[in-house]
């Protein structure tokens, strides 16, 4: 292997600059450690972004993948396979909904759910022009349709017009989303926790509201479920905390482990409204991805993991609790399950950097000023406690 600052000049090189990186290079994983290419140690309390939900290394995961890369990777959706049907099955079973459409990635559920929204209310109306609300602050991906729901104008800006029809409410405030209906309004679309946006879970009185809402003004529910979903809640999906169930909803990010895997999922009306040829993908819902998918979702159920995420999720709650009293500079704490932010008086990209770089913890930040923690689900107490010992290290 080339020597690290090399490898680290080659890479400016060659891949297209949309990120600044940490100058590390991780080689290997185990657990909830990561391992750099010259051999050093890491605790992950970022989980690659909320994906690596069995932690790294995973031996029942690790043979699943090995037998169906032996097998077959490929075929494409003119045809059927059986570990598509399998994944599918346990999801449907794990959310109550009726059908499910697997895509590459979040974004791709998000286009998938617009769609639906669209196509739905173009079946009931007999004509298109319907408009969307979503949510200020929320975040649904960098495609052009995904963009145009995330209420972020920084994201936008550059990459104006985006799709017309879509209206901003503030999160956690219903009014604010009374006042954008009107007779086109054919969908809300929220995050049912907030993640880049800042750790908000919604309020049981706001998401209630916007489900009473969509009944009245025949308008579908949206929830966006790709990483506060899959377990992180301590809820299978988090919406299933409330009481009240979506229309469409995504999932990702945990859903592959690692592979990149995601899907939109619909009931009733919404899981009929589009038809054939109205929607596809070459590789979505290959034997590959599927067979990653259908062993996260057995060993979730058999490892019991949302309630293990809900233990875990609240000893990390108190412990943060007492780290807010104890820290002025901190100044909220939020969140469910192990999906949780501290929020700071100021940028966090300091600390993220010092915890990284000198106290080796990965943490990643949501926004500026919140640091959020979203561990592989299968983390311990003793990983919580030198989490905090190595953020302490790290103000
Ligand atoms: C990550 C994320 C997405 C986008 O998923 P990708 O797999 O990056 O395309 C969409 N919505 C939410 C809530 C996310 O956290």
């Amino acid at each position: 292997m080339q020597n690290k600052t090399e490898a680290i000049q080659k890479a400016e090189q060659v891949l297209y600059k949309t990120y600044n990186r940490f100058p590390v290079i991780f080689d290997h994983g185990d657990g909830v450690h990561l391992y750099d290419s010259e051999g050093t140690e890491y605790l992950d309390f970022g989980a690659g972004i909320a994906v690596m939900g069995l932690g790294y290394n995973d031996p029942e995961y690790a043979e699943a993948l090995t037998a169906q890369a032996g097998k077959l990777l490929h075929t494409s959706n003119l045809f059927y396979n059986q570990p598509a049907i399998d994944a599918g099955q346990k999801l449907l079973k794990a959310s109550g909904m009726e059908k499910v459409f697997f895509t590459n990635s979040g974004t791709e559920a998000i286009e998938g759910a617009l769609k639906i929204a669209k196509r739905h209310a173009f079946n009931r109306d007999g004509h298109g022009g319907h408009e969307i609300i979503a949510m200020k602050h929320s975040f649904h991906g960098r495609s052009l349709g995904a963009l145009s729901v995330t209420g972020n104008d920084h994201y936008q800006e550059p990459f104006a017009p985006l799709l017309p029809g879509i209206r901003f409410a503030q999160f956690n405030n219903l009014n604010s989303v009374k006042e954008l209906i009107n007779e086109k309004t054919c969908a809300v679309l929220m995050e049912t926790i907030q993640g880049e946006g800042g750790i908000y879970p919604a309020t049981d009185e706001f998401i209630k509201g916007v489900r009473e809402l969509c009944d009245k003004h025949g308008m579908l529910l949206i929830l966006d479920e790709i990483q506060c979903g899959m377990g992180r809640s301590g809820y299978m999906f988090a919406w299933q905390k409330y009481g009240v169930k979506p229309d469409v909803m995504t999932v990702a990010k945990a859903l592959g482990n690692g592979v990149p895997i995601g899907a939109f999922l619909a009931q009733r009306e919404a899981a009929v409204a589009m038809r054939p040829g109205d929607h596809g993908t070459t590789y979505g819902g290959n034997p590959f991805v599927c067979a990653a998918a259908d062993k996260v979702l057995e060993l979730f159920e058999k490892r019991n993991i949302t309630a293990h995420v809900t233990e875990i999720g609240s000893y990390l709650w108190e412990k943060l609790d007492q780290f807010v009293k104890d820290h002025a500079c901190a100044v909220d704490h939020r969140g469910a399950g192990l999906m949780q932010g501290v929020e700071f008086d100021r940028p966090v990209g300091e600390i993220v950097k010092k915890a990284l770089l000198e106290n080796q913890l990965v943490l990643i930040s949501a926004g500026s000023n919140v640091i959020r923690f979203v561990p592989p689900l299968v983390i311990s107490r003793e990983d919580v406690d030198l989490m905090l010992e190595k953020l302490e290290n790290s103000l």
